[in-house]
């Protein structure tokens, strides 16, 4: 698998897994780093609490019935974090988000029913030159905790430098379509947890239509991208749900939850 080569694999993912349960048992908390205290998911009570938990559900009916769930709101606490882990190499911080998904997967039935995770890939050159991809990271990480199935179902449409070259308007209207299957001969590559081993191998295309999939994102601001990622899934009769990290807009009435 190529992202073995290039080191993807080993960034962020199973080693920052690793590394955040270390800081974890130290009993270190991962947000602020203050000892002693009593941890949950990684988190002290008070970066526990610093959390907005408040999720979001949009309903993308245009397209077939996709819906996308979001399972906190992108609050300063959460945008320091996610700096820390994005930009400035904290890679143990995954297990934070990690654990939110994890908790938002528990509490609903429709997403803990699913067999199978995939993410959407890198959407910019930047990123492209950046070692991790957090959404690969987080579905990668949702896997391992779960024992399901990562499958790397998309990959883009265009090549990355195409992209960069739209001004930003085209680049808005080229979002729809910029994701294809990654097939080849009707299968797809994927990774399976078994215990603390990662098999890495196939699954069939056909297979995915009987069981449902979660593709996972990182932030979501309009949904257009999980759309657009869905889309090639969706065509070919995959049930997919959406689910996010953060919601970046708190929700209105129509997207809260119960
Ligand atoms: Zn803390």
């Amino acid at each position: 698998m190529r992202r073995k080569k290039n080191g993807t694999f080993w960034e962020g993912g199973p080693g920052a897994r690793i590394f955040g349960l270390l800081f974890e048992e130290e009993g270190f908390c991962l947000a602020c780093g203050e000892r002693g205290k009593a941890l949950s998911g990684g988190l002290c009570p008070s970066c526990r609490a610093a959390i907005d938990r408040t999720s979001t559900c949009r309903k993308l009916t245009e397209e077939a019935d996709f819906t996308v769930f979001s399972a906190s709101f992108y609050n300063h606490f959460l945008r320091d974090q996610f700096a820390d882990y994005k930009f400035s190499g904290k890679s143990y911080k995954e297990e934070i988000f990690v654990s939110i998904l994890d908790d938002y997967m528990k509490d609903h039935p429709v997403l803990s029913r699913a067999g199978w995770l995939t993410y959407l890939p890198m959407r910019q050159r930047r990123e492209t030159l950046r070692a991790y991809n957090p959404a690969l990271n987080f579905a990668r990480g949702l896997a391992m905790r779960r024992g399901l199935v990562l499958v790397h179902a998309l990959r883009k449409a265009r090549e990355s430098r195409e992209q960069h070259t739209l001004s930003r308007r085209d680049r808005m209207d080229n979002v729809r379509g910029s994701y294809i299957l990654a097939e080849e001969d009707g299968f797809l590559s994927a990774e399976f947890f078994i215990g603390k081993e990662i098999v890495t191998g196939r699954v069939r295309v056909e297979d995915l239509m009987d069981q449902e999939g979660i593709l996972v994102d990182d932030l979501v601001t309009t949904g257009r991208t999980m759309v657009a990622g869905a889309g090639p899934l969706l065509e070919r009769g995959i049930p997919i749900y959406g689910l996010s990290l953060a919601s970046a807009s708190y929700p209105n009435n129509d997207q809260k939850e119960n």
